[in-house]
């Protein structure tokens, strides 16, 4: 069933696109004033207020870095813009994940990748692994937000989108009850392998939006586990501040 949605949103995409355009007018995703001809999705004004993070062009840890410390060596990690509620990226993330914008996840992903170019530091990346979602809320959502990210990146990048790698599993059980010590067990509960292995030296996971970043831990411990030597870079839409 994956499969088939996945190939059957791929072959819409195009006349997708093309019909929001009708449904939906031109207006700011943020404060709904309409946008001029040069806009895309958000207004300048709008545009402004979103919190760049700059991690980019960091010579030291980044808080990102930070998170991750004494959980899971990583290579490099990146995120566009900080997370805070009530605030334009809140409505960006909402939107990319429930209305079925997935113009406005490539675009952005896309953005993504623009900025990181500007730094030798992503330089070696040679792979992109979405946050997987259960393929029956894929199904229902039409299309996964993560994926839509990497595949604006992918575009910028021109390197490959493993999409077969890791699997989500169903069962999401609460992981602020597990401790430390049982990490391993979250990440194998969590997610699964799928049916493609990884044949790069370095790849990035990328996720829609970083806030404990227990899952992200999961799916790279999972991936460490089979790929000891893999090196792992972590690109993220938004950050929690
Ligand atoms: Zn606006």
């Amino acid at each position: 069933m994956h499969l088939v949605n996945a190939k059957l949103t791929s072959f819409l995409n195009p006349y997708l696109e093309g019909f929001q355009h009708l449904i939906f007018p031109n207006t700011c995703l943020q404060c709904s004033h309409e946008l001029s001809r040069f806009e895309k999705y958000i207004c300048a004004f709008c545009w402004d207020k979103l919190q760049r993070t700059y991690f980019e062009s960091y010579e030291s840890p980044s808080g990102m870095d930070q998170l991750f410390w004494g959980r899971i060596t990583l290579k490099e990690t990146f995120a566009l813009y900080f997370f805070e509620k009530e605030k334009p990226v809140q409505d960006i993330l909402h939107a990319l994940k429930y209305q079925f914008k997935a113009p406005l996840g490539r675009h952005f992903g896309r953005i993504m990748a623009e900025t990181m170019i500007k730094s030798p530091k992503y330089k070696e990346i040679e792979a992109l692994i979405p946050v997987p979602i259960h393929p029956q809320k894929r199904f229902l959502r039409g299309y996964n937000q993560s994926e839509l990210l990497a595949q604006g990146m992918a575009e910028i990048l021109k390197i490959p989108i493993l999409l077969d790698t890791v699997q989500k599993k169903r069962n999401n059980a609460s992981q602020t009850t597990k401790n430390r010590f049982l990490r391993w067990d979250n990440a194998s509960e969590q997610f699964c392998f799928g049916k493609k292995g990884v044949t790069y030296r370095h790849i990035a996971i990328v996720d829609d939006v970083i806030t404990t970043g227990s899952t992200l831990e999961a799916m790279a411990q999972l991936l460490r586990s089979q790929y000891p030597l893999l090196q792992i870079s972590l690109i993220s839409f938004a950050i929690a501040k």
